[in-house]
């Protein structure tokens, strides 16, 4: 594990993966911006756009939308 990804793990918001149970997928932050663990991420940067508290357009997986809303953001899918 190198230095980012220690610090992400440390301080990345762990979710549960919503097809296998008993995996987690962790969300984060680095220098490119928003991050995730999973494949949708890793092969697609994530397939949905999201609308954050009505203002911030981001693209990401369902695992950042979870962690959005888990910390009081109002997430709204959005489709282009
Ligand atoms: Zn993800």
């Amino acid at each position: 594990m190198n230095d980012r990804e220690l610090w992400s793990k440390l301080l990345g918001e762990e979710i549960e993966s919503f097809t296998y149970s008993g995996t987690t997928y962790t969300v984060a932050v680095d220098e490119t911006g928003g991050t995730c663990t999973c494949m949708d991420f890793r092969i697609r940067k994530g397939s949905w756009h999201f609308v954050v508290n009505d203002e911030y357009h981001v693209q990401g997986c369902k695992h950042m939308e979870l962690a959005l809303e888990k910390r009081g953001f109002k997430v709204k899918r959005e489709f282009i």
